[in-house]
């Protein structure tokens, strides 16, 4: 959709619950909320006279953890039943046999995040995977060693940076350069991220940014950065943890080197579930330094356990174990709902809309007591709105308290943030309309 047919589209929306419900019945993919299990309402939020009934709850937390699909139930149960009736034998049989089963995964996936088949690869967990892309792609040398992240990065991604630079013998104070938003705003400015490279690209080894920031929602312009970067002579990766399954990306394209992200927020895999990688095809007959293991080695020639390691040309060279299957089945049942759904154009242009009347019954009913963080440009954000809120009554802690009380998971980041984030697939209108009837009834309450 057209950002200026999205913009008329907005105009257009009404404050009511018949509205909201007008949009579901010709939303093309209201019919895919039951294919999640959605959580139930705890019997203590019900006032007496519904206390019978099941109620579900309005969840708005799966940037956090995404709600279970269907079909992945059905795929892990599968594997169970598989393991019990072949054994180690398993690895070959049935139509999705253990041994190349990831490899049932990368062409979803390579769809999702806008990658060729070999670029992508699941396995391990996200920051396990940025300390194996730094192993490979930060490479400091005398003049060039610094890397460039953002001030209020994940703190597991801060983590996994200082460590690679204090492995290199590298000081964080020295070798961390953060960007961040200027005094008293919330956002980074696009220039200042272009006028940091510019200045200090010599010295930067490494860009590490996130595709969509996961405190104020804003996406980074990612293809651009790459271009900023590579000009300079800087590696680039992106932490797309907040980004996959979320909006659109062209990875492939854009020439960016490598990227991680998780598949349990917008992709619904379930906890803990294994990661995806992303690396460019350029990088992979090169000869990188690399932490190997026996699944990164030639297929051909994997069991004959010979002593040289002969990496996959593709980035299935940084798989370094057997992979565990109930995941990868976890996530195959939650990509082929997503493939079911249309992919990330349908996805992304339901969740435009749907972000939208967020916003627009946000600011219709409430523009005196929140804020929304998150930029109002839909090309700069996601699903994501964060929002803080100003009374002189009420902390926010106490706001998002009643919220929750009422039904609404949502996402409380200190010191004043919350996250609301309304999924294309299994979220409605009606959510969305219920959510902010909620947080305003909080409010004057
Ligand atoms: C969710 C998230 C993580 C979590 O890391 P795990 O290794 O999966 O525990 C890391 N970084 C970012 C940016 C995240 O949003």
């Amino acid at each position: 959709m057209s950002v200026q047919a999205d913009i008329h589209h907005n105009l257009n929306f009404k404050n009511s619950l018949e509205f909201a419900q007008m949009m579901d019945d010709k939303d093309a993919l209201a019919s895919f909320q039951s294919q999640f299990t959605i959580p139930q309402m705890s019997s203590s939020n019900f006032s007496d006279s519904q206390s019978h009934q099941q109620k579900n709850e309005i969840y708005f937390c799966g940037n956090s953890l995404g709600l279970m699909p269907e079909k992945s139930r059905q795929y892990v149960e599968e594997e169970l039943i598989k393991w019990g009736h072949y054994g180690v034998k398993g690895h070959f049989e049935s139509e999705h046999p253990w041994m190349p089963y990831h490899e049932f995964l990368a062409r979803p996936m390579a769809n999702i995040v806008g990658a060729e088949e070999n670029e992508v690869v699941c396995m391990n967990s996200l920051t396990t995977n940025l300390h194996l892309m730094m192993v490979s792609f930060y490479r400091p040398t005398k003049k060039r060693f610094k890397i460039l992240i953002e001030d209020h990065a994940f703190p597991s991604d801060t983590y996994a940076v200082a460590s690679q630079l204090k492995f290199h013998g590298y000081s964080p104070e020295d070798a961390m350069i953060k960007i961040a938003p200027r005094t008293g705003e919330e956002l980074i400015r696009e220039q200042d991220i272009q006028h940091l490279i510019e200045q200090a690209g010599d010295e930067i080894a490494l860009i590490l940014l996130p595709g969509v920031q996961y405190y104020t929602g804003q996406v980074f312009p990612m293809e651009k950065i790459t271009q900023w970067g590579h000009n300079k002579g800087c590696m680039v990766g992106f932490d797309l943890a907040h980004a996959a399954g979320n909006i659109e990306m062209q990875l492939h394209q854009w020439q960016v080197d490598f990227a991680c992200w998780c598949h349990y927020k917008y992709l619904n895999s379930g906890p803990g579930a294994i990661a995806g990688c992303f690396v460019h095809e350029k990088h992979h007959r090169e000869n990188l330094p690399r932490f190997s293991g026996w699944w990164g080695h030639d297929k051909t020639t994997r069991f004959k356990m010979g002593s040289e390691f002969h990496p996959i040309p593709s980035a299935e060279a940084w798989q370094l174990s057997n992979p565990p299957i109930l995941s990868l089945a976890s996530i195959r049942g939650a990509l082929d709902t997503v493939i079911e759904a249309g992919g990330m154009p349908a996805l992304r242009k339901k969740s435009m809309l749907l972000t939208g009347y967020l916003e627009f019954l946000l600011l219709d009913t409430l523009a005196d007591k929140i804020h929304i963080i998150t930029p109002e440009n839909k090309q700069q954000r996601g699903c994501q709105l964060s929002l803080t809120i100003a009374t002189d009554t009420h902390s926010g802690k106490d706001i998002f308290q009643r919220i929750e009380n009422a039904g609404v998971t949502a996402d409380w980041r200190e010191p004043n943030v919350i996250r609301i984030a309304p999924v294309p697939l299994y979220n409605s209108f009606s959510d969305v309309y219920q959510f902010v009837d909620i947080l305003s009834k909080s409010l004057k309450a």
